[in-house]
Formats: structure tokens, sequence, C-alpha cells
């Protein structure tokens, strides 16, 4: 890595939010660049889809124990370009480590060739269905959760037998080349199955226009339609990974004091730059008061720093600051209160829980990805489920209820692709559960099952196993053949 205070236009900088130092320079890859690694990862394609799923299981495996070995030095690099406190960048890596683990392990289950029952019609046909891969997928990352997030993608995409062009965020490449580069390491006959590009929008947008075969995006809904638009010239199809504004419901009887201590790290842990982090608060009327009181103590003990035993670091993108704050003046403005926190000093923003905020304030209709929180009174678990659905995003949320029976039954109202129970984020820990939203959040999934086959297509196919005593499908068929298959159809489906 080099390092220039003063880029030239070729490259540009990633900087450490906490200082606005230059921690590494990089550079802004052209259209015929992106296009010549996609190439090349086409090329690789075809010995990476050879390999078979024990192959592959195999590789990704080799690339798994090389990020654990390397782990700490990874979480320095997250820590530097992303600003999260070193432990957090750990919990973070153990995740997505995790991940590529179950995705190597489950996929021949997932989309290995299976038979499927022909049904009565074609009993002389042999059905199989399998999963084969895309070929090549352009991953274009986001920097919040740098190795957790574009792994979801990453390892389900290279699992299914498809090569990969990288492009991570422009704020924190170093950890995208860091990926790369153990994945090299860990397999050097195959370095380019998974390629780096790197630089802004435009680098993203050419990767979209490159020839890659689906484009897996996870960033905020503004660039996402940007790169719909991109994929919709080559009908390349895309996963849409966006932004939320997930709730927390707290239901009367729920065991406030773990409610408080969820609301609090869903909200500002990772400087509340979390996609599926609690940035409202609905609470019963019996539970409220003493919620607010808990929160808040709470609250109190937290501090942003970048030294060690901070509670959470700064704020990664300094544009974000703006909004953050713009977001809490309004609430102020339209009478709310800041109970904790609202003050910001340059790239730390100090733990704010926000009361009193009218549903119209920006706080609580728009993504703020900052530490900030709104508690909001309300009658009943209906009044907090319509507030909660009342957003054009839908990607998580959690709910605390007395009994988990309720809890479930509450979380599949919210209208949302994740929910969590006497929990928060909890989902996300499960290799095996789908990631993803509705409405502005997106579409598609990672992880899971369902993220496995978000890099596939379903490949169906028949085989005649012995010809029927009356072909059907030929022009050679008899008229009676007509009346006698009413009579059937109507003995099948007419009682119905
Ligand atoms: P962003 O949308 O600004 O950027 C995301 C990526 O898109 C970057 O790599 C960027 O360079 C690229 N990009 C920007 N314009 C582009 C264009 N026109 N064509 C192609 N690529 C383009 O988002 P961000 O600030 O990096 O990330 C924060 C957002 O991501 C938040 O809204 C957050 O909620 C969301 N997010 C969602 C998930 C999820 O899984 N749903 C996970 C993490 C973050």
């Amino acid at each position: 890595m080099t390092a220039a205070v003063d880029a030239p236009a070729d490259t540009f900088n990633s900087l450490d939010p906490a200082t606005g130092k230059v921690h590494s320079t990089w550079p802004v890859h052209t259209d015929a660049q992106v296009q010549a690694a996609v190439v090349r990862a086409r090329a690789a394609s075809a010995d990476w889809a050879a390999l078979g799923y024990a192959g592959r299981k195999e590789r990704l495996s080799a690339w798994r124990g090389e990020i654990a070995r390397r782990m700490p030095e990874l979480a320095d690099v997250v820590h530097a370009e992303n600003g999260k406190p070193f432990p957090d960048a750990v919990l973070e890596i153990t995740l997505a480590v995790d991940h590529i683990a179950w995705a190597g392990k489950n996929a021949r289950r997932v989309l290995g060739p299976r038979r499927i029952w022909p049904g009565a019609m074609a009993a002389n046909q042999a059905a199989t269905l399998e999963y084969p891969p895309f070929g090549v997928i352009g991953v274009i990352g986001p920097w919040n959760y740098p190795v957790f997030t574009p792994m979801g993608s990453l390892a389900y995409a290279l699992a299914a037998g498809n090569a990969v062009v990288f492009k991570p965020s422009e704020h924190t490449p170093a950890v995208g080349a860091w990926l790369v580069e153990a994945w090299k390491k860990a397999n050097p006959d195959l370095a380019e199955v998974l390629q780096l590009v790197t630089g802004f929008g435009p680098t993203g947008a050419a990767l979209c226009r490159a020839g890659v075969d689906k484009i897996a995006f996870t960033g905020s809904a503004a660039p996402g339609r940007k790169v719909m638009a991109a994929c919709a010239e080559g009908l390349v199809p895309v996963l849409m990974e966006c932004g939320g504004k997930d709730s927390m419901i707290v239901d009367d009887g729920a065991d406030l004091s773990a409610a408080a201590d969820a609301a609090l790290w869903g909200a500002m842990s990772n400087a509340g730059q979390t996609c599926i982090g609690i940035e409202r608060v609905y609470v019963t009327e019996g539970s409220y008061d003493a919620f607010v009181s808990e929160i808040t103590s709470r609250a109190a003990k937290l501090h942003p720093g970048s030294e060690e035993g901070a509670s959470y670091g700064p704020i990664t993108m300094p544009s974000q600051v703006g909004i953050i704050q713009r977001h809490i003046a309004d609430a102020l403005a339209k009478g709310g209160r800041a109970l904790t926190g609202g003050t910001v000093d340059g790239a730390f923003v100090a733990p704010t829980v926000l009361v009193d905020v009218p549903e119209d304030s920006t706080a609580v209709t728009e993504e703020t990805f900052g530490p900030t929180v709104t508690v909001t009174r309300v009658p009943d678990v209906e009044e907090a489920l319509r507030r909660t659905n009342a957003t054009s995003y839908g990607l998580a949320g959690a709910v605390f209820a007395k009994s988990s029976k309720k809890g479930v039954e509450i979380a599949r109202r919210v209208r949302s692709g994740m929910t969590s129970v006497n929990g928060v984020i909890t989902f996300a820990s499960v290799p095996g559960l789908p990631f993803g939203g509705v409405g502005e959040s997106g579409f598609g999934r990672i992880h899971g099952d369902d993220g496995l086959r978000e890099f596939t297509r379903a490949k169906a196919i028949t085989r005649q196993r012995f010809a029927l005593p009356v072909a059907l499908t030929s022009f050679d068929r008899p008229e009676k053949v007509t009346g006698q298959l009413v009579k059937v159809v109507k003995l099948l489906h007419g009682r119905g």
C-alpha cells in the first residue's frame, strides 16, 4: 500500500475516519480495466465450475483458514478504514468466516441434481432439477460491514460455482483488497476466480456493463436504482441489498432490561451505521416509562472514540455527519427531546436517545445511519405494528414480548425480511437463514439456501423413460384422444 496526500486523478485515497488521515491509495479502475477483469474471470470460471462441490468446498476452506489465522490483521484494517472498535471488527469477521464454511458445506445439498416427481400426466418422464452457476458475478459492496456484508455474496456466489469480480466501497478498498489477497494466497492456482476492482460509482457502473451474468449490490437505494438501470441495458439480473429503518416493538410484560440493552446495541453499535440497526423503538403504554429510564441510563455509559475500550467509533463517511445532525435538529424542532447525546464532536456523534419525536420527523421517516434512536409511546402492539410498517423500507426489526409465542406472532406481522424475537440482529448469525428485505430495502436474498440459489439458474431436465402408447405432443395424435383427455381431467380435477 502506498499513501499520498494529493492522489492523482486515476487514484483515490481511503481515509482513517477517526483522524481524516490517508490510510492508503488505490487505482480508479477504468471501464476497459473492469471489462478485462471480467474476461479473466470468465476464463477462470470454467476451471472453478469444473472443480465440483467437493473441490470448491476445499478451496473455500483454504480461504476461510487463511482469514481465520490472520483475523487480527484484518480486524486492524477494518478498524483503520471503517473506524469500528477492534473487538467489533473481530465479531464481524467471525460471522463472515462462518458463512464461508456454511456455503461450502451446503452447496451440494441445495444446488445439486435432485429427482422431481413428474406427476401423473408425465409419468413416463424422469424429472431432474439442478442449479448450475451463472458464470461471473459482479459484487458491489458497502463500507459499513466491509467483510460481513460482501461475504454474503462472495462466499455464496463462489460456492455455487461462479467466478467473482468484487468492487468494494471507495471507503474500504483496503479491506476488500485484503480479502482478495487472502484468496490468492490460499488458492494461487485459481487467483482469477476472485478479483478486485477499485473506484467510485462509475467503476461500479462499469462492472454492471462489463458482461457479468449477475450483479449483487449492497448499498443505498439511490445508487441501487442506477445499478438497476445500468443492468437493464443488458438484461443483467440484480440482487439488491439496500437500507432500512428498522424498529423494535416492546410489548407489555417484556424484559425491559434485556430490551433496552438490545435496543442500544441495535441502534448504536458500529456508530449506528448498520442496515439492520434499530432506528425506532415503539413501546406500549405499560412499559414506556421504565423502558425510557433503562435505555437512558445505559446510553449515558456509552462513549464514542477510536481508543481501546470505546463503545463505538467515528462516522465513517464525513458527509453522513451532516445528515445525522439534520435528523436530530428536525426532531428537536418538531418538539422532540434528546434525553442523552444530541451532540457531535468532529466525526464522533454522542449516543442520542430521542423521545416525543413526531412520526413525520426525518429521524422517524429516513435512514439516519448514526448512533441515534427514537423511543415512542404507543397504546398497544397494534399501533406499534402500524407505525413499524408505515415505511417504504422493510429490512428487519426486533420484538420484545413477555412470551416468545406472542413475540413470534407479532414478528410475523412486521413487513420485513427478518425479525428477531427477544433479541436483536440475531438472525444475521444464523447462516442457514436468508437475509434481505422488501420495498426500498431491496429484493433477493443472501445467506442460507436462498442465498446459494440466488447465484444460480434453475435448470430443469426431463428424460423419457418409456414411450406412451399415445403421444400427446405429436401431430400424429389420434382425434379420440381429446375426448379421453377431457374425461381424465374431469376425473382428476373436476370434483374440486
Ligand atoms: P452506497 O450506495 O453509497 O454505495 C454502495 C456501493 O455502490 C459502493 O461500492 C459505491 O461505489 C457503489 N456505487 C455508487 N454509485 C454507483 C453506481 N451508479 N453504479 C454502480 N455502483 C455504484 O452505499 P454505502 O454508503 O456504501 O452503504 C450504506 C448503505 O448500504 C446504507 O443504506 C445501508 O443500509 C446499506 N446496506 C445494506 C445492507 C443489506 O444487506 N441490506 C448491508 C449493508 C449496508
